[in-house]
């Protein structure tokens, strides 16, 4: 699982990129993803994977396109937007990138230019920067409130009795689409562990889509599970899993 996939595969015509340990990564990952969908009865297309290539160079993310995966997760801005630029030369064709990462006011507008999603949104300001800074010729940017779904004193996220307001506020603004939310639950060594707080996530989106206060034609994202509980997270209504050290390796020391 841990050793670095090889970046030096030529990219040129001929060369051999279907057997590679990171393809067969991926592959292994979405077969659990259709499985855990089989288990709990959902459609496997009801699932995305979002390969979080955090820390991990161009060449990483070049290598998943060619395995056919499309959305790639960043929390850092600076080394996001050198790849995304490096991954476009180098494969011709766009990604789809998603910020995952703690969001700060100073930050919003190059995320609002070059990111399709944002999955950190926790506070009304960084929603109005990005709503007044996404560049009015791109389509809108879709975003996923975060949630501190374990109220964790140190946790980024907006506490679940404050995500009412909050997605009412973020569905009016323009240029963005709330999509939904997202969480990190408290890190445990026992992926089910982690199950009351997928569900209170799922709980949650499903009282804010009741009241009816906010727009939820595309409010159908909730973005949970990572590389060591993602299987659970689908069991309880994940629709995108943000996986990365189960497909890239273990990360570099930053
Ligand atoms: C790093 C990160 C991930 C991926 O974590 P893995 O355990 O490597 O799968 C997912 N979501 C967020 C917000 C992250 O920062």
């Amino acid at each position: 699982m841990n050793e670095k996939v090889s970046t030096n595969a030529p990219l040129g015509k001929g060369a051999d990129h279907s057997i590679t340990a990171l393809g067969e990564r991926l592959a292994a990952i979405r077969a659990a993803m259709a499985r855990a969908c089989e288990r709990s009865g959902r459609a496997p297309e009801s699932v995305h994977l979002l390969a979080v290539s955090k820390t991990w160079p161009a060449d990483n993310v070049v290598q998943a396109a060619l395995a056919e995966q499309t959305a790639f997760g960043e929390n850092y801005l600076q080394e996001a937007l050198a790849k995304i630029e490096t991954v476009h030369d180098r494969l011709g064709r766009a990604l789809e990138w998603h910020f995952i990462g703690p969001l700060q006011s100073n930050k919003t507008a190059e995320v609002a230019r070059h990111f399709d999603w944002v999955h950190s949104v926790d506070r009304l300001k960084i929603a109005r920067r990005l709503s007044a800074q996404r560049p009015a010729q791109l389509s809108p940017l879709s975003v996923c409130v975060q949630i501190n779904i374990s109220a964790e004193a140190s946790k980024a996220g907006c506490l679940p009795q404050d995500a009412q307001a909050l997605c009412e506020a973020v569905t009016g603004l323009p240029g963005l689409r709330l999509r939904g939310l997202m969480c990190i639950p408290r890190a445990v060594d026992d992926a089910q562990a982690a199950r009351p707080a997928f569900r209170r996530l799922r709980e949650l989106a499903e009282a804010i889509r009741a009241a009816g206060s906010v727009d939820t034609r595309n409010f159908d994202t909730l973005s949970m599970g990572m590389s060591k509980d993602f299987e659970v997270a689908i069991e309880e209504g994940a629709t995108c899993i943000r996986v990365g050290s189960a497909i890239f390796g273990a990360r570099n020391p930053k």
